[in-house]
């Protein structure tokens, strides 16, 4: 599968539980172009920092990275525990000629690499509304027409505000309006080049009004996939391989998992070949993890004199 475009569509706060309660016939498929799965993001904990985290995630596809949300004093590049900049989709794109763009909440940009190399960079540091819908849309629609190949990342705040002020119904209303903003991308797109990928950072609960860890929806939307196929358990960390893999590029360096694009092709055509992936995914982690430097041991500094 090779495209000459990705959208990646983040929709802060939507777990599969405000998936669920919400109408979302377009994200569900009812185009028949789409692969559905149900993500794991592993990010324990919840805080300031989990959004951009969750971000770097999707764009290194390695779970040892940090990253701080872009602004006045960041710029909102990745790194490892140990203060090396992690490779990005953002930057293995830019290294192939391709531009890549953010839209909407500034996080987007972590995606990326951060705000430095952007060819396009529409975010709420520029004074875009990120729970504003249509301009969004509007963003969107603008940068794809002036991009000819590349990456954009857009994502959309709508439901993890109403979820934060505990506003059950706004949070439904937001989960449908971002079904909407993808149906009017699709309408626009043209799916044999353009790949939507529809994804979420973490859950945000309307009860608590607080971030959690629940699985969140991943829907793959592309001319190369026929009907509606179940991708099953996937993890967030397998955007960036997906990313690449449908751009024809190589993933970043430290990425792990599989390109779901690939697994959706084969899928569809009746391939059992989900427990392979399953075992790979799991070995790539454990062996990710084993190759993980040990936490550096303490100095101990001169004893105080008594
Ligand atoms: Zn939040």
């Amino acid at each position: 599968m090779a495209v000459k475009k990705v959208i990646l569509l983040v929709i802060d706060g939507m777990d599969a539980v405000n998936f669920t309660m919400s109408d979302t016939p377009v994200m569900s498929g009812i185009h028949g172009r789409t692969a559905v799965g149900v993500a794991h993001t592993e990010i324990i904990g919840a805080g300031a920092a989990l959004t951009p985290i969750a971000h770097a995630m999707m764009g290194t596809g390695s779970p040892d990275v940090v990253a701080a949300r872009p602004g006045l004093e960041n710029t909102g590049k990745c790194y490892n525990y140990f203060g090396e900049v992690v490779e990005t989709v953002g930057d293995v794109a830019r290294t192939a000629g391709l531009a890549t763009a953010a839209v909407g909440k500034n996080e987007a940009a972590v995606v990326l690499g951060g705000t430095e190399r952007l060819a396009f960079c529409r975010l709420e540091k520029e004074g875009i509304n990120a729970s504003d819908d249509a301009l969004l849309v509007q963003e969107i629609l603008k940068i794809l027409g002036a991009m000819e190949e590349g990456i954009l990342v857009a994502t959309y705040g709508g439901v993890d505000l109403a979820g934060h002020r505990k506003a059950v119904s706004d949070l439904i209303r937001a989960v449908e309006k971002a079904d909407q903003m993808v149906g009017v991308i699709l309408k626009e797109i043209d799916l044999s080049e353009t790949m939507l990928i529809i994804a979420a950072d973490h859950g945000t609960n309307p009860i608590t009004g607080r971030h959690n860890t629940s699985p969140t929806p991943l829907c793959l939307i592309s001319g190369e996939i026929c009907g509606r196929v179940n991708l099953g358990v996937v993890h967030n960390l397998e955007i960036a391989a997906t990313i690449t893999g449908a751009l024809g590029l190589r993933p970043p360096v430290r990425a792990v998992g599989r390109d779901l694009g690939n697994l959706a092709q084969k899928v569809a055509c009746g391939e059992t070949i989900e427990q392979d992936y399953q075992s790979e995914l799991n070995r790539q982690l454990a062996d990710f993890y084993r190759r993980q430097p040990r936490r550096h041991e303490l100095v101990p500094g001169p004893r105080r004199s008594q």
